[in-house]
């Protein structure tokens, strides 16, 4: 088999990929290890920055999103029983950030090449990316028994953390920046309406929560439009700071709604609503940024190349960006024949991945309590939400850093 871009991984990296390229009129072949379900029904993320929302909507993958997606124009910070509320428009000249699931973008991507686009073949597993120092690379995969080969003229590796193309760039190359961190979060999905219309991001002594949520399933409410649909009709997402290396299962339901309520505890008597619990999950937290994001004719986008906890919801924003800047360059390779934007691809990626990096350790350390955090760290981090709280420039740096950096 032979294509221009062969593609490892079908998560919103290698997907919103292959879209952009079948809409420059550049071909690509995806491999995916795993089944279609699989892909669709993995819970991740759930925040598109403002950037994200424009280029789904450029590429025609909104449509949906437009209409059921949830546009929030601010965060709800929480501390020491307070509230603040950060207004996004206010802040950034009217940036905002939409609510709407990984696996529904995914959904969107997968239905548009299945329709219209190259050849995605899910049950592909990528064993190995070959001769990425030339200029014919190929990926040699196993699919339906066979073992096959995928020649191509570039290989974009969009298989996550636990991929393979990385391991094609020889380790003498490389060098590898990470923190891992001493808590996960205990993430649950419940059967009823979010307790309030705006993420709320808790620091509390026990540790930190999170209130989130996910519009309905559109099946549900078919003749209606889903952003027009009241708050009671959305599910709950919330999450819970765990100590590193929990079992999801050791938390029995009416402890976690018990800690919930405790970390968000207000002073004004604002109240949790609880309901039944139908989903369950740890999610480790680690900092990691493999630089450079390229070797040869072979290019790292997304999770494959860094990884951020997900405070500042920034993982799959930052995926988006790199094949955003990875399809400009080729196009402009393929249009004028220079190959300078390919050449700087890492440097340009690297830059916003540093910036997403920073803002997401901000917002870990300022809203998380390490185990062996001292007296006087407490303090530090109260001070830092007190700052945010009353210095318009210090809730403008988080208000920009949450609703995204540029694309360029
Ligand atoms: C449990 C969890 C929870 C998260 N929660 C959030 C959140 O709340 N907010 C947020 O912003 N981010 C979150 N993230 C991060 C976000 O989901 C990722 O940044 C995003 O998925 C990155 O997209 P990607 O396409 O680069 O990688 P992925 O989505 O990981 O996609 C990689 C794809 O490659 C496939 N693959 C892997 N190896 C091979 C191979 N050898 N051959 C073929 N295919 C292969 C995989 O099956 C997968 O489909 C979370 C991540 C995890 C793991």
């Amino acid at each position: 088999m032979r294509t221009t871009v062969g593609i490892i991984g079908a998560g919103p990296a290698g997907l919103l990929l292959a879209r952009l390229l079948h809409n420059a009129g550049i071909d690509s072949v995806v491999l995916e290890s795993r089944d279609r379900a699989y892909v669709e029904q993995r819970q991740r993320a759930g925040i598109l920055e403002q950037g994200t929302v424009d280029v789904l909507r450029a590429v025609g993958a909104g449509e949906r999103m437009d209409r059921e997606g949830l546009r929030h124009d601010g965060i709800e910070l929480r501390y020491a029983k307070k509230r603040h509320r950060v207004d996004f428009p206010a802040l950034t000249g009217g940036r905002s950030v939409t609510v709407y699931a990984q696996t529904e973008v995914c959904k969107d991507l997968i239905a548009l090449q299945l329709k219209e686009g190259g050849p995605l073949l899910f049950e592909a597993e990528a064993l190995a990316v070959e001769g990425a120092d030339t200029d014919s690379p190929s990926v040699r995969f196993r699919h339906e028994g066979r073992e096959e080969l995928l020649e191509c003229d570039y290989v974009v590796g969009c298989d996550g953390s636990w991929g393979v193309a990385r391991k094609a760039i020889p380790a003498e190359l490389t060098r590898v920046f990470e923190r891992t961190y001493p808590f996960g979060w205990l993430g649950i999905l419940a059967d009823v309406p979010p307790s309030h219309d705006e993420l709320v991001y808790a620091r509390h002594d026990r540790g930190f929560a999170l209130l989130s949520m996910r519009p309905p399933v559109s099946r549900h409410h078919p003749s209606k439009e889903v952003a027009s649909l009241p708050i009671e009709s959305f599910v709950s997402r919330l999450y819970l700071q765990v100590p590193e290396g929990t079992d999801a299962e050791e938390w029995g339901d009416q402890e976690i709604w018990d800690e919930l309520e405790r970390r968000f505890e207000t002073e004004d008597g604002w109240r949790l609503e609880r309901g039944p619990i139908t989903q369950k999950s740890v999610t480790p937290m680690r900092s990691y940024v493999q630089e450079p994001m390229r070797y040869g004719r072979l290019f790292l986008a997304g999770d494959a190349a860094h990884i951020v906890p997900p405070t500042g919801a920034k993982g799959l924003n930052l995926a988006v960006g790199d094949v955003v800047t990875f399809a400009r360059a080729l196009t402009y390779q393929q249009e004028t024949g220079s190959a300078e934007l390919l050449d700087a691809y890492s440097e340009t990626c690297l830059r916003r991945v540093w910036q997403a990096e920073r803002f997401s350790y901000d917002m870990t350390t300022l809203l998380h309590r390490a185990p062996d955090a001292t007296p006087f760290e407490d303090r530090l981090q109260l001070a830092r939400l007190e700052r945010i709280a009353s210095s318009r420039a210090a809730e403008t740096d988080l208000a920009e850093g949450y609703t995204g950096f540029p694309l360029d």
